[in-house]
């Protein structure tokens, strides 16, 4: 089966193509809802290595949208290492590691870099999706994924997602104006601040940090289009979009128009390679 693993995307993109996916070694960060199917689907298209790392713990209320998770897995299970079993029964060539572990942390005590030409942040919190491209900026290419369901006053909510691609050439996340700044200020805060915020809004901390509603095909698609970009890119296809946005209440998936801004915080030296 090995040598026709592959056969019918090698017909799109090549031998070479596929040499070059096998020659990746992606860092995902995140393997719940988003993260993994991304996993899933490097794992299909073949990369050489993967690296997970994820915090959390199986939920029963993850069942409805967590790839690879069985009906017999507990709840406690390291999503991590469901995504390690999920890589493993694909395909058993690829040199998976999976680490059950906080993101900031990691990246506190991190003293080497990632070892990787590629980082998909598949996290669900503002304030670490900016920790990490603070990290990888200047390194290796950020695909940073997110799915957004936005209530509103009368029927049902707003819905949709996007992804950024950020390889110093067209601007970052923060820049691109992706981030939700009371969010980051939230997730960096610390439980004194936290509690002096919640006493100003009237909420219980907990309120601040919320979780919004999450489902299983708005997830797929933008782990496909991040996914698809990833592919486009290493096989030589085109240049990865910098921000693809998926508007669920249209069904459009539209690419940015935006001009990129002059200046960035966090980009800038990237940009300029400095
Ligand atoms: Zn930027």
């Amino acid at each position: 089966m090995e040598s026709l693993r592959f056969e019918r995307q090698v017909r799109f993109f090549g031998e070479e193509g596929q040499r070059k996916i096998r020659n990746t070694k992606p860092l995902v960060i995140g393997a719940g809802g988003i993260g993994s199917h991304v996993i899933q689907q490097l794992a299909f298209l073949g990369v050489g290595a993967l690296h997970i790392i994820d915090p959390d713990v199986l939920e029963k209320t993850n069942a409805n949208r967590l790839i690879g998770v069985n009906d017999a897995d507990q709840a406690g299970k390291s999503k991590a290492a469901i995504a390690e079993r999920l890589v493993r029964r694909i395909n058993p060539n690829i040199d998976v590691t999976a680490e059950q572990q906080d993101v900031l942390e990691l990246i506190e005590s991190r003293d080497q870099p990632f070892g990787t030409d590629w980082v998909f942040s598949c996290v669900d919190d503002d304030g670490v999706r900016l920790k990490l491209l603070q990290e990888v900026a200047g390194g290796p290419t950020l695909i940073d994924c997110a799915t957004e369901v936005v209530p509103r006053e009368e029927g049902l909510p707003n819905f949709g997602g996007r992804i950024c691609v950020a390889d110093g050439t067209d601007g970052c996340p923060y820049c691109r104006d992706l981030y939700d700044e009371q969010e980051i200020r939230h997730s960096l805060a610390d439980a004194d601040e936290l509690q002096d915020e919640a006493e100003r809004y009237g909420v219980a901390p907990e309120e601040l940090e919320d979780s919004g509603p999450s489902v299983v095909t708005l997830n797929g698609i933008v782990a496909s289009l991040a996914c698809n970009e990833f592919m486009a890119a290493v096989a030589g296809i085109r240049k990865p979009k910098p921000i693809l946005e998926y508007r669920g209440n249209y069904g459009i998936v539209a690419a940015s128009q935006d001009p990129l801004p002059d200046s960035c915080l966090y980009c800038d030296d990237w940009r300029t390679g400095a």
